[in-house]
């Protein structure tokens, strides 16, 4: 006898491809809310339990209209890879399919987003049962150096960037979480914020994919050179790591999309933290 399933998780299923279908029948790679960041409540962020099935499902199907007016922050997701040929195929299937996750989780909190790559059809990314490995997918990404994706996110007017990366060692027991910021030549980022907002980031991802470690650091200081994504992004900006893909036990959970939510969801929260609800880091 099958146990009977959890009516939430359909339900949310649900709601995700029908917004994602939305989001593939208009085009867009730019998605617009209504209300203003100073009116989104820090609790309602994320869905909650207490939603009904019909509030969701209105959400979801109003959110990602292309008339709607572009007064809330505009936050820029940058899924990383391929900048050439062959450039860590792998890494840039599940860095999408973050970005997808986390495309949810802001558009139901009001804000509006903007995909500086939108390459892979979300059928394929997540309904056609291929794995992340398959050529079937891999053959949709587009080759695009991470300064090009900077200026899509400039060129969108886009108010903060985030770009998702996941890493890779030789040293296959590593896993760590790291998040960068940019720094120019005197070590000083261009703006401050991106050191609360990157600390907490670490702090969320760090407890969610239970790595070993999580740092916030600066590129200059820890790959001695500027990180081509936020260098070149006139906003404030931060590169996550969540963890090492070559790590065999972490690359059978990145498998699985529920793991990639909650790594969305992390980023998520560490954005609400630090710039709606103004905490300098989850701790204090
Ligand atoms: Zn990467």
């Amino acid at each position: 006898m099958q146990p009977l399933p959890n009516m939430h998780k359909p339900l949310k299923k649900f709601v995700f491809l029908l917004t994602i279908a939305i989001l593939t029948i208009t085009g867009q790679s730019g998605i617009s809310n209504t209300d203003s960041l100073s009116g989104t409540d820090a609790d309602t962020g994320a869905p909650s339990e207490t939603d009904t099935p019909t509030e969701l499902i209105d959400s979801a199907q109003t959110a990602p209209t292309p008339e709607s007016p572009a007064s809330a922050p505009v936050i820029c997701l940058s899924p990383g890879h391929p900048s050439l040929e062959g450039d860590k195929y792998y890494e840039a299937i599940i860095n999408r399919k973050v970005a997808w996750f986390l495309t949810i989780l802001l558009l139901e909190a009001d804000f509006n987003v903007v995909l500086a790559v939108n390459d892979v059809p979300p059928d394929n990314l997540f309904f056609a049962n291929l794995s992340n490995e398959d050529d079937a997918l891999w053959s949709d990404l587009q080759v695009m150096p991470p300064e090009e994706k900077a200026n899509r996110c400039n060129d969108a007017g886009a108010d903060y960037l985030i770009s998702i990366h996941h890493n890779f060692a030789y040293s296959p027991t590593m896993n760590e979480t790291m998040v960068f910021y940019t720094v120019d030549d005197n070590y000083r980022p261009r703006h401050t914020e991106v050191i609360p907002w990157a600390e907490n980031t670490a702090s969320y991802l760090g407890k969610v994919m239970e790595t070993d470690d999580e740092y916030a650091i600066a590129d200059m200081e820890r790959i001695g050179f500027q990180l081509g994504v936020l260098s070149n992004a006139e906003m404030p900006g931060i590169l996550t790591e969540a963890s090492f893909y070559s790590n065999p036990d972490e690359r059978a959970r990145l498998n699985d999309d529920l793991y990639l939510e909650k790594e969305a969801e992390a980023i998520f929260r560490a954005f609400v933290d630090t710039f709606v609800r103004g905490h300098q880091s989850p701790t204090q």
